[in-house]
């Protein structure tokens, strides 16, 4: 990276100067680790008998289960192979549909179509930008068999409607968590509404272990018994006493979930060190988020192009993406328009995230890019995303709330 010295055009409160011709970008993950973090890791390397498949792993799903209290939980390698779990344990395979939201990352989806599921895309709600569940309703035919609610950015989705349909339909209920941790709805965690939640430590989530992992939870108990098994390929141990410890071999495999395969979805020992430790800054760090996000709704309140997503009552945003919607149709403006002056005259170096996933080659070509998804067609060419993370600064928020107003304003008068 080269740091220039700020074009003229404005000053720079921050006096962090501009930085490859911009003063804000996003960060590669949200937050350093802190010393009690790296000794837990070390501690580990140095102490632990295993590196795998041990006291650790035990330890932080018990202290997962208690932070979302309730569910039974597993970790795994990543959140992908979390909602590949949801749709092994949910029996979802070829013929089978599976709705989904167009609008969350293309991990949401993948492990389903990789099932041979039919990818149903559903539309988002207006208001919430989350699944919408008049949509859901819409799109159930005989072959449906679950539904995947993404609480997208840390919006919680409208989940009484949802199980509320699903229970009426006899649908399974994945919820993707990866963006949502420590997000509530009537203090009830998301993740523990359906059958199945899926959680991500992926560095850019809210906490990471090392860079990858992932948490499967679980409702039916029947189910979280067959877990550990399908998670491991297979691996048990044979039965009974033994002449010879050693004879017939050391570990069986053994199948733990009628007629389909086991997985290798594993988590290693020093992650999981890591990530009982990290869930202690889950709360603190999104308060953080929460309060910043106040201030940027406050600082735009009187700017009415701009709107933010309405959280379903007794929901809790723990705002894990920046995402607004700018509507300059009254004055023939775009979000392209828009974003050319807010990152180039004001170095706010905002992005646009999650595409509709029916326009993305990889679905297309596989054969899930047939859609009718009206809302998310009109807001999403109009929603971009502001650089966010845990420790955005007072200064970093005041150029950022600047720049749009800012660039609003020479948008009208243009
Ligand atoms: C990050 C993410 C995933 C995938 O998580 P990994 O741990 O990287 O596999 C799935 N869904 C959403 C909404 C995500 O943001």
């Amino acid at each position: 990276m080269t740091t220039t010295t700020a074009p003229d055009r404005l000053s720079d409160p921050s006096g962090r100067g501009w930085v490859d011709g911009y003063r804000i970008i996003f960060p590669q993950r949200q937050h350093a680790y802190t010393e009690e973090e790296i000794a837990a890791v070390v501690d580990v390397m140095r102490n632990a008998e295993g590196q795998t498949q041990g006291d650790y792993l035990e330890a932080f799903q018990d202290d997962f289960a208690a932070f979302i209290g309730g569910g039974h939980a597993f970790a795994v390698s990543n959140c992908t192979n979390a909602l590949k779990l949801a749709g092994i344990f949910s029996r979802i395979g070829p013929g089978d549909e599976v709705i989904i939201p167009a609008y969350t990352y293309c991990a949401t989806a993948i492990p389903f179509g990789d099932l041979g599921a039919t990818i149903v895309w559903a539309d988002i709600h207006p208001g919430t930008w989350t699944i919408d569940p008049a949509d859901i309703v819409r799109k159930i035919t005989p072959r449906t068999k679950a539904i995947v609610a993404v609480h997208l950015l840390g919006i919680p989705c409208d989940m009484k409607a949802i199980m509320a349909i699903a229970a009426e339909h006899g649908l399974k209920v994945i919820e993707d968590c990866a963006q949502s941790m420590d997000c509530t709805i009537d203090g009830q965690h998301v993740g523990t509404f359906g059958d199945f939640g899926c959680f991500s430590f992926h560095a850019a989530k809210t906490m990471t272990t090392l860079g990858e992992g992932g948490m499967f939870v679980v409702k039916d108990p029947e189910i979280a018994r067959a877990v550990p098994g399908v998670r491991h390929n297979g691996l048990t141990s044979l039965p009974g006493p033994r002449e010879r410890y050693w004879v017939p071999a050391m570990s069986n495999v053994d199948e733990f979930w009628t007629g389909q395969w086991p997985q290798n979805f594993c988590i290693g020992e020093p992650q999981c060190a890591l990530g009982s430790v990290q869930l202690r800054s889950v709360r603190p760090n999104n308060e953080v988020l929460i309060e910043q996000d106040r201030k940027i709704r406050a600082a735009l309140a009187d700017v009415p192009e701009i709107s933010f997503p309405e959280i379903i009552e007794g929901g809790r945003y723990v705002v894990h993406q920046y995402v607004l919607h700018f509507d300059g149709s009254a004055f023939g403006k775009n979000r392209n328009d828009l974003m050319d002056i807010v990152t180039s005259e004001y170095g706010v170096r905002c992005i646009v995230q999650y595409y509709p996933l029916y326009r993305f080659p990889l679905f297309t070509k596989l054969g899930a890019g047939e859609h009718d998804c009206p809302v998310l067609e009109s807001w999403w060419d109009n929603s971009f995303s502001l650089p966010w993370w845990c420790g955005i600064t007072d200064e970093e928020i005041t150029i950022m709330t600047d720049a749009v107003r800012g660039a609003i304003e020479k948008l009208k008068a243009a």
